[in-house]
């Protein structure tokens, strides 16, 4: 059965679907029922007969992932993390993966191996770099926190139907499926988050200068919506962090910035009535899966807590640069957050397949260092990135990288990676009139 079998897949999601045509290669799947209690109408589960199943659950990198739920995440000795600048966390999902589908299992063990690469681990850094260990995944408390309980408990429930049938879809844009782990490599991607903010917090309580928090994770999140999963992800995970941060740590106000391409409409909607959280997007307009206008600004207690900023395709470093310290940080500024989280996504740059903006490996060293330097200023250094989308394995790791690099304070190596000669010139007139409306209809 072809791709047209898919029932729904925005207009508005050109790109995705073109390539999605193109790198996918389907066999025979049938629709089979699927309780609306757990999914809601809108969702749908398919079976694919034949589809390959992948149950290796580790990569090279050292992660070992407890299979029970604990309540107390691993958080490094105070001596540890006096002398970090960065913190990460490798959660692969290497049991999360259909063939050829662009958010597959290479995605983190190419940024792995890059980070080996330019030497950017404890293996090299000593003390200046701390990998988490002993992951775990997170409760379903936690994640009840953002999602209904029946979403939760209806993955669980189809886990058994995964490990009988191979891949099962459980939503059709993207679209995004799930295999016989992806219920527990979800839970294992929303603890690595939480743990890097437990972490992080915990140094600022000792350290002016506390440790960046990277979680290297998958499934991504920041698609899903409170009743379900979508867009390729599963668990919003930087809502539940955003949500544990509040509830454990007492962290009040939190700021989350979403560079990812695509606009992140599960962030956004979890949070679009709080005042306390303050979600602000950037992306590609018109892209997947076409939310995130301006005029999309929060509601009741929650009007003006929401930001979002589609900038026109061809958008690039210039344009970045500026959205930056003209929105960005101004806006950072007003709410004076209590932590910074990041919806770190790395399919704006220019050799990524699945949109049209032209980041570079440069633009992504900018905005790392820049939030870094925000949450210094504002919140106490308290910052965790989480990996959100990035399809060119290369393109990725290298963004990746260079980000570490900002948070160690060491220049970018961007002029290695990037090549001037595939971009062209930016939409100015165009982004200079998206930034003027979102600053005047937030009044930054
Ligand atoms: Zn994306």
């Amino acid at each position: 059965m072809q791709l047209q079998t898919f029932p729904r897949c925005p207009p508005s999601e050109g790109n995705m679907f073109l390539v999605w045509r193109r790198l996918h290669k389907w066999k025979t799947h049938d629709r089979i029922d699927m309780d609306g209690k757990f999914f809601g109408d809108q969702f749908f589960l398919k079976n694919l007969t034949r589809g390959k199943r992948c149950f290796s659950r580790r990569t090279g990198a050292s992660i070992s992932c407890s299979n029970s739920i604990g309540k107390d995440p691993f958080i490094p000795s105070n001596e540890n993390v006096t002398n970090a600048k960065l913190i990460y966390a490798v959660a692969p999902a290497m049991g999360h993966n259909q063939e050829s589908h662009p958010e597959s299992n290479f995605r983190v063990p190419a940024i792995v191996n890059a980070l080996e690469k330019m030497e950017l681990t404890p293996k090299f850094r000593g003390s200046k770099i701390i990998e988490l260990q002993n992951l775990k995944p997170a409760s379903v408390d936690d994640i009840a926190s953002v999602h209904a309980r029946a979403y939760i408990s209806g993955l669980e429930k189809a886990m058994d139907q995964a490990s009988q049938q191979g891949i099962l879809f459980i939503d059709g844009s993207g679209p995004t499926y799930a295999t016989a782990t992806t219920f527990h490599e979800s839970l294992v991607a929303a603890g690595a988050g939480i743990a890097l903010v437990d972490s992080v917090v915990s140094a600022s309580e000792n350290c002016q200068d506390p440790p960046i928090g990277f979680a290297l994770i998958r499934p991504p999140g920041h698609h899903a919506i409170p009743k379900g999963p979508m867009g390729f992800c599963v668990f919003g995970n930087v809502a539940v962090a955003a949500r544990y941060a509040q509830r454990v740590h007492g962290l009040k106000r939190v700021f989350i910035i979403d560079f990812d391409v695509h606009h992140g409409n599960g962030t956004n909607d979890a949070f679009y009535n709080d005042p306390d959280i303050f979600f602000l997007s950037t992306h590609q307009d018109g892209s997947y899966p076409g939310t995130g206008k301006f005029d999309e600004v929060g509601h009741g207690d929650g009007e003006g807590t929401t930001l979002n900023l589609p900038l026109p395709g061809g958008s690039g470093d210039i344009a970045m640069a500026t959205v930056f310290d003209e929105v960005i940080a101004p806006c950072a500024q007003r709410f004076k957050p209590d932590i910074i989280l990041v919806s770190a996504g790395y399919d704006g740059h220019v050799l990524d397949p699945l949109a049209s903006l032209q980041f570079t490996t440069g633009t992504y060293y900018m905005l790392a260092s820049n939030i870094k330097q925000l949450a210094k200023d504002l919140c106490g250094g308290r910052c965790v990135f989480f990996l959100e989308g990035g399809y060119n394995l290369e393109s990725l790791s290298y963004s990746v990288a260079d980000s570490f690099r900002a948070f160690l304070g060491e220049r970018s190596l961007a002029s290695d990676f990037d090549n001037p000669a595939i971009l062209y010139e930016e939409p100015s007139t165009k982004v200079k009139q998206a930034i003027q409306r979102v600053k005047h209809i937030h009044s930054l």
